[in-house]
């Protein structure tokens, strides 16, 4: 388990003070303008050298996205843009950094923003946090007051300039093209991709969009130096995460964790275990909504990382772990998924916008079990059409979930035709309907 002394979020519960001296007090700004000193590239350097993957969930080499931007300021401005629209079901990690410990992120803006030469960051925060942005907002007119952000940011020279935009709701802003499409006060949509925001991003400028914790983490790895954060954890996979664990536990939390920390041991040390116990556990949605199902054979041993959970066929996501007991009817919760992401399609490109609401309905009729046996592989193949063939990932995000269950809970699923064949007499879902 992860020691204190390798904690970087040591106020994520909200126990201390959230204000400027309670930062101070743990450590925030203490050197940074000795941090800034160092110059652009190397900051760029020390945090690739550190190995930090996004942890919004694609897992991205933080530092090399940051050194996609242009080497020299140019006639266009840089931005940097932090994504914390933080809407996938079960994820709630970036909401306990943004109102318990928001000074780590504003210095993780200054430090990022001056790494890739950017004079300006903006926070995309999803508009249902109202308290977080008070609070947020709050932390932000601290810092300028105290001269660590605003025309001479701590005292380095470096102007920079700080802005928390709400959103209105929509997941699909939390996909980095639809986010600046929304800044730009657009309807959120993606974008196709090239060219990417580093070349054309805010307002056809160079661009990059960072999840919260990615940005909230670097104050500190700058700090204490990559080789500290790259031991944490495993090769690929390094340094902390904070995981949020919901459903079926007796203890629903946020915590910081060690990378590749075993999914039962999440549950079990820090969740306090599964509602009546381990073997009570029916399967866990490891990564937020998105993320393959996983039965409980697997999770006895799978490794909470991008690699641990890329060979069990799952994903680390966004580290939000869904726990569901024997009492989870598991095809209607993945069917309440399937409509999630129906009802969030931007409706751009036809798989996506066709096949979503085609799964959902197939879902929908699995729940009753008002379906033809056939159907199961109708319905997996139409994921397969759907994945990989969209402008976005929310085509993958909505197609995942139905693998999940299909590829580990497919008894469950024919028993259920077969209950309601036995009920209506034989009857096909057709003759029923
Ligand atoms: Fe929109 Fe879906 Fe296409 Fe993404 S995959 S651009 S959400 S239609």
């Amino acid at each position: 388990m992860l020691s204190d002394r390798d904690r970087i979020f040591t106020n994520l519960h909200g126990h201390g003070d959230v204000g400027l001296a309670g930062a101070r007090a743990r450590g925030d700004w203490a050197d940074t303008a000795a941090i800034l000193a160092r110059g652009h590239d190397a900051l760029v350097e020390e945090v690739k050298a550190s190995g930090l993957r996004g942890r919004g969930g694609a897992g991205f080499p933080t530092g090399l996205k940051w050194s996609f931007m242009p080497k020299q300021e140019g006639p266009k401005p840089h931005y940097l843009l932090v994504n914390a629209d933080e809407s996938e079901p079960g994820t709630c990690k970036d909401r306990d950094i943004i109102r318990h410990d928001p000074h780590k992120l504003i210095e993780g803006c200054l430090l990022a923003s001056f790494a890739m030469r950017a004079h300006a960051a903006y926070v995309y925060m999803r508009g249902e946090f109202y308290n977080e942005a008070q609070v947020f907002q709050r932390a932000i007119d601290e810092a300028y007051a105290a001269g660590l952000i605003g025309e001479n940011a701590c005292g380095s020279g470096w102007k920079f300039d700080l802005y928390l935009h709400r959103g209105a709701g929509a997941y699909i802003c939390g996909e980095e093209t639809a986010q600046i499409e929304s800044l730009e006060g657009k309807k959120g949509m993606p974008r196709l991709k090239p060219p990417f925001p580093a070349a054309c991003g805010l307002w056809g400028c160079p661009t990059t969009v960072n999840n919260v914790e990615s940005i909230a983490v670097t104050p500190t790895i700058l700090r204490r130096g990559a080789a500290w954060f790259s031991a944490l954890g495993r090769p690929k996979n390094s340094g902390t995460k904070v995981f949020c664990i919901s459903g079926h536990v007796n203890n629903p939390c946020t915590v910081e964790e060690e990378m590749g920390i075993p999914l039962k041991d999440l549950i079990e040390k820090h969740a306090g275990g599964v509602r009546g116990g381990w073997d009570n556990l029916l399967a866990v949605i490891p990564g937020g909504a998105s993320t393959p199902v996983l039965p409980r054979s697997i999770c006895e041993t799978a490794l909470m990382d991008f690699d641990g959970m890329r060979e069990v066929k799952s994903a680390l996501g966004s580290g939000a772990v869904i726990v569901m007991d024997r009492s989870t009817d598991l095809i209607e919760a993945i069917a309440r998924i399937s409509r999630f992401f129906k009802h969030e399609s931007c409706g751009q490109c036809t798989p996506c916008r066709e096949g979503t609401g085609w799964m959902m309905r197939v879902m929908d009729r699995l729940v009753a079990g008002r379906a033809e046996p056939e159907e199961i592989d109708t319905l997996e193949q139409v994921t397969r059409q759907i994945e990989g063939r969209t402008i976005c990932a929310l085509g993958d995000a909505a197609a995942w979930p139905v693998q999940g269950l299909i590829r580990h809970f497919r008894p469950e699923i024919e028993a259920r035709i077969a209950a309601y064949k036995a009920r209506s007499g034989g009857a096909t879902q057709m003759a029923a309907e």
